[in-house]
């Protein structure tokens, strides 16, 4: 785990880049996309975007609004963390002022444990098939993959395993 600069909350309005690793304890039907229902499998899922503005838009205030369960149905994502069996289980992210989520994104779909089960999901403005990926692994190696996708990014990645405690806390004031 990392000693996280975030936690202090002296450091707020971090810009960067971040995956959500989201566990499915049980399927779940929802509306994705387009008003078409799909079904959600048990498993882990990875969730890859990238905050790159202050306050609100900062990348703790960002991961925290994706923690909180009350909120306006916005982006893909929020109908799929409404699911009442979805959780997300860590954070990976890392500092940049760059636009590097579909980078990320693509190294991880490049990677043999992850598949794009819905596509154009998190995706509409981006060429990616898919930010909203499948990791048929253990949490362990889920995190340790994605970690070292963001390494070949030239990325410092930071791991969160108790998203809800740091983010959650630490962001609330920016909102
Ligand atoms: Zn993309």
């Amino acid at each position: 785990m990392s000693d996280l600069s975030v936690c202090n909350g002296t450091k707020l309005g971090l810009k960067g880049v971040y995956t959500l690793i989201i566990r499915f304890a049980q399927p779940c039907k929802t509306r994705i996309r387009d008003h078409r229902s799909a079904v959600i499998g048990r498993g882990l899922y990875l969730y890859t975007g990238s905050a790159l503005g202050a306050g609100s838009s900062s990348l703790e205030a960002r991961i925290g609004r994706h923690l909180r369960r009350r909120k306006k149905k916005f982006w893909h994502i929020d109908r799929i963390l409404a699911c009442k069996s979805a959780r997300v289980v860590s954070v990976v992210f890392a500092e940049t002022i760059c636009k590097m989520e579909c980078k990320v994104n693509a190294a991880l779909l490049r990677d043999s444990h992850t598949s794009a089960l819905f596509a154009r999901v998190g995706s509409s403005d981006c060429r990616c098939s898919s930010h909203f990926l499948l990791a048929k692994q253990s949490l362990l190696s889920v995190r340790r993959r994605v970690r070292a996708h963001y390494r070949e990014e030239g990325l410092a990645p930071q791991v969160v395993g108790k998203p809800r405690t740091v983010f959650m806390a630490n962001s609330r004031q920016l909102w």
